[in-house]
């Protein structure tokens, strides 16, 4: 039986610290601001919109929401983001993805001043990450990492495989694993032998979309588990790895819900407060 790694305590503990560190710029006369623009009306994207701004208003940042009609132009969108890289009291931009299939992603997150960039997609944060010198971390990778700082888990010398290669989440989480000196393998559905190398993994992180991909015989004994899926089954939501099975073989687990889904608003709020000291030249 293995340790429940609970991403909802993690998370709560990650945004006490945001609040107090909002609080404080706040005795120095400074808010902290973040601006989330969503175009269209996909249902999951509104609902992590209201996420978000529900946690700006729990911690103390102020959050303006720019909803877009599914129409919306390349150029509109461009000049709200033009509008919102002048804005002084707007430190962190983000734009919810999947954008209209007539909008080009990556025009509009390479216009995201880097340093507003609190989601770290933009080429020269992920630049940043490969070098190992970053102020904001993609929020998935970032909340997986704080998950294993807390409980203890270094992965210095241990065996990290990575199931998935996205931009977004599987290769910032190998980055990540490498700058703490892990010994990193990334996975991907070309991968040949993938079960025979998810068995030598220490710390095993599912980043797939595929409920129940991890099976009881892919993981190793003793091995931490990180589930970063969110998939549906029957309704319900879980996550790529047999929970029930593999939790039997894990030293440690997350679970789905309640284990990296509720990191990766936490730090988003940390990369905002993050993005309002760098641009008011205070450290830490
Ligand atoms: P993605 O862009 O679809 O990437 C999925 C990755 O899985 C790809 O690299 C793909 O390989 C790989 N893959 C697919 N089938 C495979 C197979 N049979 N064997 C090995 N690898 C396989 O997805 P994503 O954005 O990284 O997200 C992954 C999951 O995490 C999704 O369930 C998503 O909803 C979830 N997610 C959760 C959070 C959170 O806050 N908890 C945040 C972001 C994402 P190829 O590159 O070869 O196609």
């Amino acid at each position: 039986m293995s340790k429940l790694i609970d991403g909802k305590v993690i998370s709560a503990a990650v945004k006490a610290k945001v609040a107090d560190g909002v609080a404080e710029l706040k005795k120095q006369g400074i808010s902290v601001g973040l601006a989330v623009i969503i175009v269209g009306d996909d249902p999951a994207s509104k609902v992590y919109v209201a996420n978000k701004k529900k946690a700006c208003e729990a911690l103390g940042i102020v959050s303006e929401e720019y909803a877009l009609p599914e129409n919306t132009t390349e150029e509109e969108l461009l000049a709200l983001v033009d509008r919102l890289n002048n804005a002084k009291h707007i430190n962190g931009i983000l734009c919810q993805l999947p954008l209209p299939k007539h909008l080009n992603e990556k025009v509009i997150i390479d216009s995201i001043l880097p340093e507003k960039d609190v989601d770290a997609f933009h080429p020269a944060n992920v630049g940043k990450i490969m070098i190992g010198d970053y102020d904001f971390v993609p929020c998935t990778p970032a909340g997986v990492m704080e998950m294993l700082k807390y409980e203890g888990i270094d992965p210095e010398g241990k065996t990290c495989v990575v199931i998935g290669r996205s931009n977004i989440v599987g290769k910032p989480m190998g980055m990540l694993l490498l700058h703490k000196n892990g010994t990193v393998t990334i996975c991907h559905s070309r991968t040949k032998n993938l079960k025979e190398i998810c068995l030598t993994a220490d710390i095993l992180v599912a980043a797939v979309g595929r409920a129940d991909f991890v099976t009881a015989d892919m993981v190793k004994e003793g091995a931490v588990v990180i589930d970063v899926g969110m998939n549906r089954k029957d309704g319900k939501l879980c996550g790529d790895v047999d929970f029930e099975a593999v939790k039997e073989k894990a030293s440690a687990i997350t679970p789905v819900p309640g284990g990296v889904g509720p990191m990766t608003i936490a730090m988003l709020m940390q990369n905002t407060l993050t993005a309002a000291k760098r641009q008011n030249n205070i450290n830490g």
